[in-house]
């Protein structure tokens, strides 16, 4: 392959970017932008170095505990399961939570072989069971496998004695959170469940 081939194939991988796509950004890049493909390079292998996961609630951290985690001012009563940190961004962007998370870095899918063990549902038990927290908030999307991955951890909860709740409905049907604009999520939120 060409060093053009190998970049366009290289694009082709982020989600949404077909080969048009990804041949204009090429494009553009040697045409209009050169100056930025070393600067996208080296943030992009910065990134890939330096962000992990927050060993207590698995969302995007340079840290090994996120900044969230370490807050000793959020309220430990609360603990709102999102499926990204996208997610988690779209709820803290409301301003209107102030507990803490646990991202799943996805939601159940047995057809695509994602079961419990890939959204780290024991984890979150094990989180859910710890001395003050008495309300687990399941803001999971409402898609279908948003649902199902839903009314699995709820169950697993209410076996635990753990008090859950769903976001109200207001989110639209099908829709992932991080798409959703701020006053629904702030209202689905103060209205759930
Ligand atoms: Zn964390």
């Amino acid at each position: 392959m060409t060093a053009l081939e190998t970049l366009i194939e290289a694009l082709k991988r982020l989600p949404g970017v077909g080969q048009k796509s990804a041949q204009r950004m090429a494009y553009h890049l040697l045409q209009h932008d050169r100056a930025a493909m070393p600067r996208l390079a080296e943030a992009l292998m910065a990134a890939g170095e330096h962000i992990r996961h927050c060993e207590r609630c698995h969302t995007f951290s340079e840290t090994p505990i996120c900044a969230v985690c370490a807050d000793p001012e959020r309220d430990a009563r609360l603990l709102c399961v999102v499926e990204t940190p996208a997610d988690q961004a779209a709820l803290e962007r409301t301003g209107s939570y102030r507990g803490y998370y646990f991202v799943l870095l996805g939601r159940l899918s047995p057809l695509d072989g994602i079961g419990t063990g890939r959204i780290g549902a024991a984890e979150l038990l094990a989180r859910a069971a710890e001395d003050g927290v008495e309300e687990v908030i399941l803001a999971t999307s409402f898609t279908a496998e948003g649902e199902a991955t839903a009314h699995v951890l709820a169950e697993a909860l209410r076996v635990r004695g753990v008090k859950s709740t769903r976001l109200a409905r207001g989110v639209p049907v099908g829709s992932e959170l991080e798409y959703v604009d701020l006053g629904t999520i702030a209202h689905a939120l103060s209205d759930r469940r």
